[in-house]
């Protein structure tokens, strides 16, 4: 939640009017935190806005005290329960009593400035709502990673662009770095013992940018815990004064990119591309992704062609390497990394090794394109049920075709280009009707997005003569022909089909 400060425009003086004689001062505000807990912050009005601040006021342990004829039923709620004081009055200068600070957010303008003058005359902070001239403090934009904070203000100059700055910080900041920052204060006290002064500032800044920080902010505390015994006592064996501290050790970040569009990308597999030290990616990460990763991280490219020998083998020795040279390693896959993505045999290697690994999910292809391309991959009355398949020819011999040949089954075949024709003969020889819709979508997310909508009669055909290329995915089933403006037409469209297919 943000202040009211920042929530709207506010009666200012020009800068620099105050004191006439005085130049500008470079900052309006100090920014500072204030201790409440237990102490009186009175605050007068009863409404919505008033009620925000109190919210506020009590995240921060403070006795609030509210002064006001009527209540939102919300903090009406709060003095029922004892959590809060209410004296259901009009506001006089004695109810200022012990506070230590006072909120003005009457709504009413004169009754503000009459409660300003009060707290003013007894030097006690005072914020009005709305009303910079009339405040001594102010409440930021706050990201809230308690015990971690974050306070934003544009002094009253700019209360939006101080919203979209809270905005963009928020992404940036993990959801649980408030969890690490009381991880890291819990265990100060062992490392004050454990390490030499000069040998503890290094120490904790491993902790902060790496496997330790990794596992709390993954959610695995237990995890955390092991990398942070063992960070300790690395850096007990190598901290001899003048060592300079003691080697990192290094971990895999196992990332889903995507299907290309960079705003895809989820918060965490942004958060860990800006720490990451290396980068390797492969054919399917597009460069607007890369563009996101830290700007001095060195890239390598371990892009395969299809088939490739030997490849996967060196992308092994090369994450092994990185690793164990303390690198925090980004592997950068395509989609999800568990999803055709080899991601489960990197994960294999590095836990037959002993380096700690943080899976980041990503939108698959099928995903994406199929948002991409407005189908619907289930649909209350044209399927139940999807299935995602390689359409390497491989495994052909391996699947049901007569599953996948029902409409009512959407099916996704990753790596469909080279194999269309053969896939089509299947499904057709499975049952499929030559109205089976079917749907190609290569370069789903991306400024070369194509997307060619048919049938099993003619996709293969069209594919080739309009020269689809890889990567591209073939969605049939009765949803790839969902066509969302005329609705009507796509919910005969299963015994359509059905029928045509008999
Ligand atoms: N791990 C990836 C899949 C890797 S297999 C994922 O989860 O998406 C490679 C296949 O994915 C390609 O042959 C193609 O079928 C599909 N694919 C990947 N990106 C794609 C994109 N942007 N558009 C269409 N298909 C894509």
């Amino acid at each position: 939640m943000r202040s009211a400060s920042e929530e709207s425009p506010r009666h200012r003086r020009p800068r620099g009017a105050v004191g006439l004689t005085r130049a500008a001062p470079a900052m309006d505000y100090l920014p500072v935190f204030l201790r409440l807990e237990t102490r009186t912050v009175v605050v007068v009005g009863g409404g919505a806005v008033a009620l925000r601040k109190v919210r506020w006021l009590r995240k921060a342990a403070a006795h609030v005290t509210v002064i006001a004829p009527a209540l939102h039923p919300e903090l009406a709620a709060l003095a029922a329960r004892a959590e809060i004081t209410h004296i259901g009055a009009e506001f006089c200068a004695a109810h200022l009593g012990e506070a230590v600070a006072v909120v003005a957010a009457t709504g009413d303008h004169g009754v503000n400035r009459v409660v300003s003058a009060a707290a003013r005359a007894r030097n006690i902070p005072v914020n009005v709502v709305d009303d910079a001239d009339g405040s001594t403090f102010i409440f930021p934009a706050i990201i809230d990673r308690a015990p971690l904070l974050v306070a934003v203000s544009s002094a009253g100059h700019a209360p939006v662009l101080a919203r979209r700055v809270r905005e963009q910080i928020e992404s940036l900041l993990p959801a649980r770095l408030g969890d690490l920052a009381r991880f890291m204060g819990r265990l100060r006290a062992r490392v004050q013992r454990t390490l030499a002064p000069g040998a503890r500032r290094a120490f904790w800044e491993r902790v902060a940018a790496g496997r330790v920080a990794s596992g709390v902010l993954a959610g695995d505390p237990a995890a955390a815990r092991r990398s942070f015994a063992q960070e300790l006592l690395t850096s007990q064996l190598t901290a001899a004064p003048g060592s300079g501290g003691g080697a990192r050790l290094g971990e895999v970040y196992l990332i889903g990119a995507g299907p290309g569009d960079p705003d895809l990308l989820t918060l965490r597999a942004l958060q860990l591309l800006q720490q990451a030290d290396v980068i390797l990616y492969d054919r399917l990460v597009s460069a607007a992704v890369l563009e996101r990763a830290r700007r001095d991280a060195e890239r390598i490219f371990v892009g395969k062609e299809a088939g490739e020998h030997g490849q996967q083998e060196r992308i092994h020795e090369l994450l092994l390497q990185l690793a164990r040279t303390g690198k925090r390693v980004a592997r950068l896959k395509g989609g999800d990394p568990f999803v055709f993505g080899r991601g489960g045999e990197e994960l294999e290697l590095l836990a037959a090794h002993d380096i700690p690994c943080t899976i980041v999910p990503g939108i698959t292809a099928a995903i994406g394109a199929a948002a991409a391309a407005g189908v619907p991959l289930t649909h209350r009355r044209l399927a139940h049920c999807v299935t995602f398949v390689s359409g390497h020819q491989g495994a052909h011999a391996e699947y049901d075709w007569r599953f996948f040949a029902d409409p009512c089954h959407t099916v996704v075949f990753y790596m469909a280009v080279s194999q269309l024709p053969a896939i089509v003969a299947r499904l057709r020889a499975a049952g499929a009707a030559a109205t089976h819709p079917a749907v190609l979508i290569a370069r789903a997310t991306l400024p070369q997005q194509r997307i060619l909508r048919g049938t099993l009669a003619d996709i293969a055909v069209r594919a080739a003569a309009e020269h689809v290329e890889a990567p591209a995915l073939l969605v049939a089933g009765a949803v790839a022909a969902f066509d969302a403006a005329s609705l009507a037409a796509v919910l005969e469209l299963p015994e359509a089909v059905q029928a045509a297919s008999a």
